[in-house]
């Protein structure tokens, strides 16, 4: 167990490990872990990648891949997994709902050594609907077998919706919204919860799902069920009242030595971003803090990479921990491979500017900035944050009256023209 072994003042090879990606000490990662700020997912099954998530790391990305009803291509959900990592997802996430489930996750967790995340309510419910019809035909056991199914197999962290609880769908109801749930998990759980009039099971049996975690060393990602899935819902009553409730949870998890994360929103106006995050650090004791974009605007369907980014990278400034990507596909339809390269790589940015800004990671910059005044295009272009479309780009009109520059000013290239100047007037 990772965090009763960091309380009792153990190195283990995934504190290492981290501490060594990060550029920190093996005592503040240490630290960290035994405080619940940071956490390193990894299961006792599978040796993989440790990632470390968490205050004074630098921001994690994830990528979320998996089938739908409508398209069920395993092959293409590993390719998007690969892809993601090559373009530097730091985990993956399968959401798989269509398909053989069991199969999909075994494949991409083979396929890529980051570490990996599922939400087994999603399989739970898929399983009911075809064993039995419907998913409020699901029975609690069916959650947790499902749970201990993905950690049997690895899995590295699960999303766990435990903050729907009847209180919480109860001010849902009475405060109304635009839309009222857009977290497919927690919208699951919430229908079979007013069918059957019963509380969540994953949060009446929290102490079971502890147990199991703690068996497995599973990290639980405390799901938002209750996310804004609109800027007019942002930072309501319910979105609210369910984080108190993770809260509560948070301080649980790390009495029973389970790592836990938070997931937060969803849709928040740019002006409210900071103040979520916040809110997440005050509320769950410095929790890692695992945001979906924040999505800024409605308004940009087949852009919402670009959207989320822009929240994505106030928010990690604001001190979220972990960004999980969104494609441009979001809202609109499942992503293909490209569309998920196109989702990391504007998430990554979005952590990278954070990171800069937080003061780490400027060399960088700083390597690609004298390439770029040496005119060095090979080296620009290969520490381009995609190297294969800078290529493309350069590659697509390239400089004809003047090679050393680019065809945008041609031979007014200010860059030559400054340092040729500049160079001549330190002469005199
Ligand atoms: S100053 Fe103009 S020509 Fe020179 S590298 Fe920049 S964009 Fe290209």
């Amino acid at each position: 167990m990772l965090m009763e072994e960091a309380k009792g003042g153990k190195v283990t090879r995934q504190i290492e490990e981290v501490a060594r990606a990060e550029g920190v000490s093996v005592e503040f990662v240490r630290r960290g872990v035994a405080a619940g700020r940071i956490v390193i997912p990894s299961n006792v099954r599978r040796q993989r990648r440790a990632v470390g998530i968490g205050e004074g790391l630098r921001v994690k990305v994830n990528a979320n891949v998996g089938t739908s009803p409508d398209y069920v291509n395993p092959e293409e959900e590993v390719e998007k997994a690969r892809v993601a990592v090559r373009y530097g997802a730091d985990s993956v996430m399968d959401l798989s709902i269509g398909g053989d489930l069991d199969q999909i996750r075994r494949m991409i967790l083979e396929a890529v050594e980051v570490p990996i995340g599922t939400v087994p309510v999603y399989q739970a419910s898929v399983e009911a609907v075809a064993r039995r019809g419907h998913v409020i035909d699901m029975s609690s056991d069916d959650i947790f077998n499902t749970i201990r199914k993905h950690a049997e197999d690895g899995v590295d962290f699960v999303t766990v919706h435990c903050g729907v609880t009847r209180d919480v769908v109860e001010t849902l109801r009475r405060k109304g919204r635009l839309l009222k749930m857009v977290s497919r998990g927690g919208s699951l759980l919430a229908a079979w919860m007013i069918h059957h009039g019963r509380e969540n099971p994953l949060y009446a049996e929290f102490d079971y799902l502890l147990e199991l975690a703690r068996e497995f060393d599973l990290t639980l990602s405390l799901g938002d069920g209750m996310r804004p899935g609109c800027l007019a819902d942002a930072s309501d009553a319910a979105q609210f009242h369910e984080l108190l409730t993770l809260g509560e949870l948070v301080k649980r998890a790390r009495k029973a030595n389970v790592q836990a994360m938070v997931e937060g929103p969803g849709h928040l106006p740019l002006n409210q971003v900071e103040m979520n995050v916040r809110l997440e650090k005050a509320v769950c004791d410095g929790a890692p803090f695992y945001v979906l974009g924040p999505v800024v605007t409605d308004v940009a369907p087949g852009y919402d990479h670009l959207v989320a980014a822009i929240g994505g990278a106030l928010a990690a400034w604001a001190g979220a921990d972990f960004l999980c990507y969104v494609t441009p596909t979001e809202h609109l339809g499942l992503p293909s491979v490209e569309d998920v390269k196109a989702g990391v790589i504007a998430t990554r940015i979005a952590a990278h500017v954070a990171d800069v800004a937080k003061g780490r990671d400027l060399r960088w910059d700083n390597e690609i900035s004298e390439a770029r005044k040496r005119f060095d295009w090979a080296r620009q272009i290969a520490l381009a944050i995609d190297p294969d479309l800078a290529r493309e780009i350069r590659s697509r009109r390239p400089p004809v009256m003047d090679p050393k520059a680019c065809s945008m000013c041609s031979q007014y290239c200010a860059l030559k023209l400054a340092e040729e100047y500049l160079r001549e007037a330190q002469k005199r």
